[in-house]
């Protein structure tokens, strides 16, 4: 069997890095790549239904083992690209055992070092996987690929029993899209877990519902020498509304479960403003809120420069998934007990974001996430302990077991 490891290590060196200017479906080329090598290996590994889709997205299955048919059928998520915020190109990774201290990424005059990441210090004593400064590991999500298969491997290797087991590798969910070409119906699984980031023994299953408010405001545009009495300035009157929302509400004073409107862009003269604003908050009423008071506050400077002055569309983007988990209770149980018995305490914060498995889980397949072993993601500082993928590998295994036994 290959080793984890080896998995890993081979999965990484392929450049998927996700491409933000493009318009096709993978954006990039190597997700593709990536994507029919996988499949490759799953049909070796004894995977059947190996199939990939138009946008690259990779599905397969392992049948239930005979007369375990009726165990509820579990999925496994994680996905091809990386971020477009630090090259997938030419990863070099190097294994370590790390004993504390600063870590010299390669020859590229970098560290990474405990005082600025403190989950260094508790993984002294691991086999750590770091980059040589240059690119990103692709920790997230080739982690949680490498532990996917491999665990996958183990099941039909070992002979375990188990009931159907469907896995999918998505493409470009760092650019959000992880969840938009997802074959929920022919995926063939009820509930699934996206393993995707973070340390072992996380359970992610909370986050924002999201909506975006696009403001534009209609000025009137008149030379400043005559302007008195006339002139509209949009520019002022964006200035003004940004001013009536409640100034504390914002992303750089908020966290933990507090909700926030963000002005994440304005575009603005005197003939005409566009305010992009997103708003976020964990509560579905309170979404529902902030909406309400932006839409007040275009009423308020219509009510005072006229009518059409303001002009609102809001969109939703995504939802809390916690009302969809909450409904299918087992997922949580037996994440919970599986990370227990591998010897960690389970924690589970809210995630101050969406993610695809928020997307999944209100389309039908409850998708909560776990952890990788995989850390700061997104850049040249990225690393992995492989202890933890290890034990990560034996949380998936712990969860099939549970799910078989309880239904068998
Ligand atoms: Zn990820």
């Amino acid at each position: 069997m290959t080793k984890l490891i080896d998995r890993f290590l081979r999965y990484a060196k392929v450049d998927t890095q996700a491409n933000p200017n493009s318009s096709a479906h993978p954006t990039s080329p190597g997700q593709r790549m990536l994507a029919h090598y996988l499949a490759d290996e799953l049909r070796q590994i004894g995977m059947q239904n190996v199939r990939t889709s138009d946008q690259a997205y990779l599905y397969a299955e392992l049948p239930a083992t005979l007369g375990l048919e009726d165990v509820p059928a579990l999925g496994f998520i994680a996905h091809l690209d990386t971020s477009p915020d630090a090259s997938g190109s030419c990863v070099c990774p190097s294994v370590i055992e790390y004993e504390g201290g600063d870590i010299p990424l390669g020859d590229s005059g970098r560290v990474l070092s405990p005082e600025e990441f403190s989950a260094l210090r508790r993984l002294v004593g691991h086999r750590l996987i770091v980059t040589d400064g240059t690119t990103l590991l692709g920790a997230d999500d080739k982690a949680g690929i490498a532990e996917i298969v491999y665990a996958m491997d183990t099941i039909f290797s070992k002979g375990l029993p188990h009931g159907k087991l469907c896995v999918a590798f998505t493409t470009d969910e760092e650019l959000g899209f992880g969840a938009d070409f997802f074959d929920v119906e022919n995926f063939g699984a009820k509930y699934a877990y996206t393993i995707d980031g973070g340390a072992v023994g996380e359970i992610a299953y909370t986050n924002f519902n999201a909506a975006m408010a696009r403001v534009k405001i209609v000025g009137k545009s008149i030379h400043t020498g005559s302007a008195k009495g006339i002139m509209k300035n949009a520019s002022r009157i964006a200035c003004e509304f940004e001013s009536m929302l409640p100034p504390d509400e914002v992303p750089e004073k908020t966290e933990g479960l507090e909700g926030f409107y963000h002005l994440s862009s304005m575009k603005s003269g005197v003939g005409e403003a566009i305010m992009i604003y997103l708003l976020r908050d964990f509560d579905k009423a309170m979404l529902e809120e902030r909406k309400q008071q932006i839409f007040a506050i275009a009423d308020a400077l219509n009510e005072k420069y006229g009518e059409d002055t303001v002009l609102v569309d809001i969109e939703d983007q995504y939802q809390n998934m916690k009302d969809v988990i909450d409904q299918n209770p087992i997922l949580i149980k037996l994440a919970e007990k599986a990370i227990y018995d591998v010897g960690y305490i389970p924690i589970s914060w809210p995630i101050r974001g969406g993610t695809d498995g928020s997307n999944l889980s209100h389309r039908g397949l409850p998708c909560p996430n776990l952890g990788t072993g995989g850390y700061n993601p997104h850049g040249v500082y990225e690393f992995a302990s492989l202890n933890e993928m290890e034990h990560a590998v034996d949380i998936i295994l712990n969860i099939v077991d549970s799910i078989t036994k309880e239904n068998a």
